[in-house]
């Protein structure tokens, strides 16, 4: 007989910025099975591969960390113990260095994966009572660059469309991004958009020919760190073509003067040099966008992670700005997220130099209001160490413990072998985990055994600042509990007042108040409206719509002082470390489809694997030509930092001169050779502070 559930609740997808619904069935075994929610108006009932066996992730405990555990130095085991031992002694250690160097001796490393309770009490326990503003996440390594564009050019990081807009829109602008693969959900609507309304016109700007190109109308297939160049060429065309919004730009705009000034510095076919295009295609671009009547531009971690990825972003933002194509259906830049809930994180200041409800560290009144109702100590005006800083300040012993919460720095930070000089110099490092996998553990003093998706409640917001609820379907193994209980016992045992929280309900009620009257208010919504609609967009104000707002900006006022956006004269210049005749080729980084970030999940499922089963280098036949390479042969890749051997993959689809490593590698068993990190470069961008992952000068050699 066919086993029949025996509860059905629904949740979200843990997996990217997409925030699909999904319907969890509980079996009476205590295993799970899933399926798309078919009322969810994310996907619609679709899943991808990750997300339909994301079952697999929660129902495999064969890795999971069952109880707390700790050593008193580093040669010796570690030993099962209590969760007061542990966090009693973490507590202790943390007083003894506060006490001796000060509050910024400790940090915070936090992940995009935490849900917004797990964020809040974190950032509330470091900025308002430990005193410091070291607490970063991993959303540093992803989404930082386009906060910080957004924030310049809107004067909020607030994405201003909503998915549905992508059936409203006649041109859709992919950059620096292959949604077909890391926001597959997202692309089905665009290529169901596309396949009902052949007119639509799709173009894709990407060094490699990826699955998204297969729709696209044009693929432009740029050199890397060309981006800037593209956008100011496509804007001095639409300008020169009068497929410009004048009447926005002079009532809701500034700064396009200087904009068009800049744009006009470079000939199309300089530009077209530059970018290793033909002149036409870009003409054809601006065609396409000039006609639009909706235009959506949709970008990721192409122009994000890099070291000018700011004016990337800004450069792109401008394109929607001096079109007038904002505010309005079908219309405007959606930035796509690679962590679930990289936007949650924000909304509650979950980064070094930000404060709840988008509040700002360097603004003395929000640091003043979010004190006073915290009622801790008063908050530091200058931003705390960001995530690559913290190994920095590890390795040259500015800073003497770290913890580490739901994320694997050693397979994901730039440059990642020096991060691992840093833990091994860390004083004292806690790690907060599901998985007994991570390379982290080896460096740890404390193990503390987190829940994992599905094991707890809590709340995420997806790319189009949709927040939901996802419920707790079953408990987690052994001893582990949920990352916001762990914070806030630590809490108790540090002595603070504040985290006496009943529930994750208390958690998000307290968040909620401090959006009161910000551009994010949520002051209208609570768990019981969560549980009961599922689903919303922020803002969500009392007696607002019942489904939150779907589009910002719909009034043409944006939220910088003189209500209008700007358009930033971003210069063109590229900062990153670049070839010459000992690197002479560029590194470029990124996802493969079946993979999530560092493995820890999809690698648990076998399904998942077969997809690509170990790293590779995709290098163009022209250039594996030269260094007499075959298909599967061993390449020694190096950089000024390290090292790889993988298997080479020739392809056509990668431009010439440029080879591509999926991120997704660690260390296995000792070997780091998988491991695109180690070549990476530690560059960031002055603003944003994000890595230059997509770009560094490698050299290749046949093993
Ligand atoms: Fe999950 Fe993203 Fe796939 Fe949706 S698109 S199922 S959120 S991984």
């Amino acid at each position: 007989l066919k086993k029949q559930p025996i509860d059905q609740l629904t949740s979200t997808c843990c997996y990217c910025g997409v925030g699909c619904g999904v319907v969890v069935n509980k079996e009476k075994n205590g295993s799970i099975t899933l399926t798309g929610n078919k009322d969810h108006p994310v996907n619609k009932g679709m899943l991808c591969s990750k997300g339909l066996n994301l079952h697999y992730t929660v129902n495999d405990k064969s890795d999971r960390l069952l109880y707390p555990q700790m050593r008193y130095n580093k040669s010796m085991p570690m030993q099962r113990v209590s969760w007061d031992d542990a966090l009693d002694r973490t507590a202790a250690v943390f007083k003894t260095f506060i006490d001796k160097y000060g509050p910024d001796s400790v940090a915070f490393y936090a992940s995009g994966q935490c849900l917004t309770e797990e964020y809040y009490v974190v950032n509330k326990l470091m900025k308002g009572f430990i005193g410091s503003n070291n607490i970063d996440t991993n959303s540093r390594l992803c989404m930082s660059s386009a906060v910080a564009a957004y924030k310049i050019a809107l004067g909020e990081d607030a994405v201003p469309v909503c998915y549905d807009d992508i059936e409203l829109a006649d041109c859709i602008l992919v950059m620096g991004g292959n949604p077909a693969w890391c926001h597959p959900i997202l692309w089905r609507r665009v290529e169901a958009h596309k396949a009902a309304n052949p007119a639509v016109k799709i173009i894709v700007a990407d060094p490699r020919v990826t699955d998204s190109c297969a729709n696209a109308d044009l693929h432009l297939q740029i050199n890397p760190g060309t981006d800037i160049t593209l956008n100011h060429a496509i804007g001095r065309l639409l300008i020169e073509n009068g497929d410009i919004d004048f009447d926005f730009i002079k009532d809701h705009a500034e700064g396009f003067e200087a904009y068009s000034e800049i744009v006009f510095k470079n000939s199309l076919f300089d530009a077209a040099k530059t970018c290793g295009l033909s002149e036409s295609d870009i003409r054809l671009a601006a065609k396409y966008i000039g006609e639009a009547k909706g235009f959506v531009t949709m970008w990721t971690m192409g122009l994000n992670q890099s070291a000018i990825g700011v004016n990337k972003n800004l450069s792109l933002i401008n394109l929607n700005l001096i079109t007038g194509h904002i505010g309005k259906p079908g219309s405007g830049p959606l930035s796509l997220t690679g962590q679930p809930n990289a936007m949650g994180g924000r909304e509650v200041g979950g980064l070094a130099n930000l404060l709840p409800a988008h509040r700002d560290l360097s603004n003395p009144l929000h640091c003043e209001e979010v004190q006073k109702f915290w009622g801790g100590k008063p908050i530091q005006p200058k931003p705390g160490l960001t995530a690559t800083e913290m190994f920095e300040a590890l390795n040259d012993g500015r800073l003497k413990a770290i913890w580490i919460m739901c994320t694997n720095p050693l397979t994901s930070l730039p440059n990642v072998r020096l991060a691992e000089e840093a833990l091994k110099k860390a004083k004292f490092v806690v790690v907060q985990e599901i998985s007994n996998k991570p390379e982290t553990l080896a460096y740890a003093d404390v193990i503390l055994p987190a829940a994992a998706w599905a094991e707890k409640e809590g709340t995420m917001t997806n790319s189009e600042r949709r927040i939901s609820y996802l419920n707790k379907i079953v408990e987690p193994p052994g001893e582990a509990i949920a990352d916001a209980e762990i914070i806030c016992r630590f809490a108790r045992k540090m002595g603070y007042k504040g985290f006496d929280f009943e529930n994750p309900a208390a958690i998000y009620a307290e968040h909620v108040k401090l959006t009161a009257k910000t551009n994010l208010d949520i002051s209208g919504l609570n768990y019981d409206i969560l549980k009961e609609r599922k689903t919303v967009q922020w803002p969500y104000k009392k007696k607002g719509p019942p489904d939150g707002q779907p589009r910002l900006f719909t009034d043409r006022n944006f939220y910088r002082p003189s209500k209008k956006a700007l358009i930033s004269a971003v210069p063109d210049t590229l900062t990153s470390e670049l070839p010459n005749d000992d690197y002479p080729l560029i590194l470029t980084t990124g996802r493969i489809r079946d993979q999530w970030h560092t493995m820890s999940k999809t690698g648990k499922v076998n399904k998942l694997n077969q997809h690509y089963k170990q790293a590779f280098l995709e290098i163009h036949p022209d250039d594996a030509g030269i260094l007499g390479l075959k298909e599967l042969d061993i390449v020694v890749v190096t950089s000024r930092r390290g090292e790889v051997q993988v298997q080479a993959k020739i392809s056509a689809q990668i431009k010439k001169g440029v080879v591509f490593l999926p991120m997704h590698w660690g260390k296995i068993l000792g070997n780091d050779l998988n491991r695109a990190n180690n070549l990476t470069s530690d560059r960031v961008d002055p603003i944003s502070k994000e890595p230059d992952f997509k770009y560094c000068a490698v050299n290749i050699k046949k093993f």
